[in-house]
């Protein structure tokens, strides 16, 4: 593996994908960019890490609040050292596998700041559920996620202040695409049966 000392990332060839600089071969102790989380997560992965002796950096990286000192930065830029680059993917999947839990458990513990956009959009989702007028959709799709199959981060969303991920709900009757910070639904699907 090849690797850019400027953006910190691993590459297979010798041409960074991300900046175009020719590289130089790894060195086992280069830190490299091994995923971005928000800090939710970052906690999890850290601890995980930890345990089983993989060094790590977890760096905060801004998304508009670093002026407000108060406030936690909302996500971390995670490197690991090339050496551990392997073992740390293989934590990584093996945590992954878990996180449905984990994610189910932060979306049901915050139900009261999830929010659409409009009562025109509420009403289009309701219809697209088959849902009468007069049901409460928070009521239906806490039902869909405490039985959801699985729930996956889907990457950071461009443009979002507040650091959000997609977080892509796989449940019973439908899927459901949330913004992790926030909690905006931001999608609801029907699913073919
Ligand atoms: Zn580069």
């Amino acid at each position: 593996m090849f690797y850019c000392d400027k953006c910190k990332t691993l590459c297979e060839d010798n041409i960074c994908n991300n900046c175009g600089a020719s590289l130089r071969v790894a060195d086992k102790g280069d830190f490299c960019f091994f995923t971005e989380c928000d800090n939710y997560f970052g906690e999890i992965l850290k601890d995980a890490f930890d345990k089983n002796k993989i060094p790590s950096s977890f760096l905060p990286y801004g998304s508009g609040v670093s002026t407000n000192f108060a406030c936690k930065l909302e996500n971390y830029r995670v490197y690991v050292p090339y050496e551990f680059y392997n073992a740390a993917v293989d934590v990584y999947n093996f945590f992954y596998d878990d996180l449905t839990e984990e994610y189910k458990n932060k979306l049901l513990k915050n139900i009261g700041e999830w929010y659409l956009k409009s009562e025109r959009f509420e009403k289009k989702i309701k219809k697209t559920l088959k849902l009468l007028e007069n049901k409460n959709l928070a009521e239906f799709l806490k039902k869909e996620i405490k039985n959801a199959e699985s729930i996956s981060d889907q990457g950071a969303i461009g443009g979002c202040k507040s650091g959000g991920h997609y977080l892509y709900v796989r449940a019973n009757n439908c899927t459901i695409m949330f913004n992790s910070a926030t909690y905006e639904v931001l999608a609801v699907n029907a699913k073919k049966k």
